[in-house]
C-alpha cells in the first residue's frame, strides 16, 4: 500500500511538532523514520493513523486522501498503528487483546487462523495467552501489540518504537518478526530511536529533526553517512 505525504504540518498549541514534511513510502517496502526524542516521529505516525489532525498537508494511500476518514475507517482500509508503549488493554488477557485487533472484522474462522499465526510467530505468547496483559514482560507486551496489529490485517503497518526498552535478545526477536511481516508483503513504516536497527531493517530512511525532514536516502547509505553516524549511531 503506497503512502504519500505532502507538506504535512501538525501543531499542539504552541508546539510545532511537524512542519511541511513530505515523503513517499512505496508499496511493499520498509521505510524508517529516525530522529531524536521529540523530533516528531510519533506524531507523524499518529497523523497517518488519524489520531491527530494535521494543520496542513495531505496524506494519501493508494492515491486516496485520508483527510475525511476516521481512525476506524483508516484501520478498515488496512492502515494499522502499533503504538509506542504498546497500549494493550491491561486487564484483558493476551488472547483477548489479540481478539481486540479483529473487532472490525467479520469471519471468525479467518480471525482464528490469523491469531494462530501470531502464536506460531511468537510461541511465548501462546504460553501466556491466558495471562493479563498487565503481567507481561516488556518483550511479551511488544509481541502482543504486534500480534494485535497483525490480526487487524494491515496493508500499511505503522510501527512506533518496537525495540524500546527491550533486552538485546528480544530486540532480535522483534527484528525477525518485522522482517517476516515485510516478506509477507506488508508495507512498513518504522519509527525508531534505535537508528541502526531501523536502518538495517529498512530500504529507505528519513531523518526528522525538530519536526522537519532534514535527510533522506537509501538506508544502507544513511548508515554510512557521517551526519547520521555522529548524531544517531553514537559516532560508531
Ligand atoms: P518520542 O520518541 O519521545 O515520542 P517523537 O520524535 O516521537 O519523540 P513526538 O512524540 O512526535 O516526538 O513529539 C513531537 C513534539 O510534540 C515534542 O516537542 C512533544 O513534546 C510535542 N508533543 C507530542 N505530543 C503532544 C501533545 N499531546 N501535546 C502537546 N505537545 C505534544
Amino acid at each position: 500500500m503506497r503512502l504519500e505525504i505532502e507538506g504535512l504540518s501538525v501543531r499542539y498549541g504552541a508546539v510545532q511538532a511537524l512542519e511541511d514534511v513530505s515523503l513517499v513510502v512505496p508499496s511493499g517496502t520498509t521505510t524508517a523514520i529516525i530522529g531524536a526524542n521529540g523530533a516528531g516521529k510519533s506524531t507523524f505516525l499518529k497523523a497517518v493513523a488519524g489520531l491527530v489532525p494535521p494543520q496542513g498537508g495531505r496524506i494519501l494511500v493508494e492515491g486516496r486522501d485520508l483527510a475525511a476518514l476516521t481512525v476506524e475507517a483508516r484501520h478498515a482500509l488496512g492502515v494499522v498503528l502499533c503504538p509506542e508503549g504498546r497500549r494493550l488493554f491491561p486487564d484483558l488477557t493476551v488472547h483477548e487483546n489479540l481478539l481486540a485487533g479483529a473487532l472490525r472484522r467479520k469471519g471468525r474462522a479467518a480471525v482464528a487462523a490469523d491469531i494462530a499465526a501470531v502464536y506460531d510467530r511468537f510461541p511465548r505468547l501462546d504460553e501466556r495467552r491466558g495471562s493479563l496483559a498487565r503481567n507481561l514482560s516488556g518483550g511479551e507486551q511488544q509481541m502482543a501489540a504486534i500480534g494485535r496489529a497483525l490480526v487487524g490485517r494491515p496493508r500499511l503497518l505503522l510501527l512506533d518504537e518496537p525495540s524500546l526498552g527491550l533486552a538485546p535478545g528480544m530486540v532480535r526477536v522483534m527484528a525477525d518478526a518485522i522482517r517476516a511481516i515485510a516478506a509477507a508483503g506488508v508495507t512498513l513504516l518504522l519509527v525508531e530511536q534505535n537508528a541502526r536497527l531501523a536502518l538495517t531493517l529498512a530500504a529507505t530512511g528519513h531523518v526528522l529533526e525538530a519536526g522537519r525532514r532534514v535527510l533522506s536516502g537509501d538506508a544502507a547509505a544513511l548508515i554510512d553517512d557521517p551526519r547520521v553516524r555522529d548524531a544517531y549511531l553514537g559516532g560508531a
